[in-house]
């Protein structure tokens, strides 16, 4: 009988510790940005463990392929990865050296973030790396648009309800509270910028489609001659005379381009230069995807006030 009473007991805490387990683990993610390491936190919260490879103020075409990635990405059971071939130019001999199976391209463990949101640009004709076209897939810069942060974000949520369905609940209700969040700030943000719909801007870099799209922006010319591409001395002289017949006041750059050619053109154009951040991490502040969209938007209202441009 005490015997009996003893198994059932021990049976009851195998049964509780079989319930419980599966929530104590945490899944371990690599992102491949800060962005979508933040999307992974906020629907992921304490289930997951996440680190990026690129930070948010580097060029994320061009990251240092560091062997400290390899051995992480050997632990890793989901890598997440912002696709179109951003990571191109680093991310593949990473995966290949990290010999781990379940984050292979295609595999269970590796998710391609751009498969759910809405990609701008794709190129109808064949554009090939040879041409130094940085963006041959369409533009990677997508998450620039907080609707596809929002389909990135329920991406995640699914596949790790996939890998640990004992959470699938804690996740879709940590996704639902996001999404919330989300369409608050995105209201916030609609009327912020209703006031400048149709501005004109040159961005440095093709990197904010997406966001010009979301915030009525006009993007009408680079100072990149094609994604990828310096500067060049005749693509500068035709940007400036095609800024100076449409009145452009506002110049955007990434933070981790040379400001010199930009500083020149702002001279002979009388525009400003607003260094807007493309990434979560980029800034000290910018601590989440929320922040990033408030702190572009505030420095670029700023400026769009201080040049009277409309
Ligand atoms: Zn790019």
């Amino acid at each position: 009988m005490r015997l009996l009473r003893l198994s059932v007991l021990a049976a009851a805490v195998l049964a509780v510790a079989g319930v419980a387990s599966p929530s104590r683990a945490a899944v371990n993610v690599m992102t491949t940005t800060e962005d979508l390491a933040d999307l992974t936190r906020q629907v992921g919260g304490d289930r997951v463990n996440v680190e990026s490879i690129a930070r948010g103020y580097q060029d994320p075409h061009f990251v240092e392929a560091k062997p400290s990635f390899i051995l992480k990405l050997s632990k890793a059971q989901l890598l997440v990865v912002v696709g179109r071939e951003l990571e191109i130019g680093w991310l593949p001999a990473l995966i290949q050296q990290s010999r781990n199976a379940r984050i292979q391209v295609g595999a269970q463990g590796y998710l391609d973030a751009s498969l759910t949101a809405r990609i701008l640009e794709i190129p109808t004709s064949q554009i090939t790396r040879a041409m130094g076209d940085v963006h041959p897939q369409g533009n990677p810069h997508y998450w620039l648009d907080p609707g596809n942060g929002r389909h990135v974000a329920k991406a995640i949520a699914d596949k790790l309800s996939k890998m640990v369905p004992g959470d699938a609940a804690y996740f879709a209700s940590r996704y639902a509270d996001f999404d919330k969040r989300l369409a608050e700030a995105e209201k916030r943000w609609a009327a912020v910028m209703a006031p400048y719909k149709g501005l004109k801007v040159v961005t440095y870099h093709r990197s904010w489609p997406n966001f010009a799209d979301r915030f009525g922006l006009d993007v009408i010319g680079y100072v990149e001659p094609r994604p990828g591409i310096p500067p060049s001395p005749a693509h500068t002289i035709d940007l400036i005379a095609e800024m100076k017949r449409q009145g452009v006041r506002i110049l955007i750059v990434e933070p981790y381009f040379d400001l010199k050619t930009p500083n020149s053109i702002a001279r002979e154009t009388g525009a400003q230069v607003v260094v807007l951040t493309p990434s979560v991490g980029g800034e000290k502040d910018i601590t989440d995807y929320v922040k990033l969209f408030d702190y572009d938007l505030d420095l670029l209202v700023k400026a769009i006030k201080q040049t009277g441009a409309k």
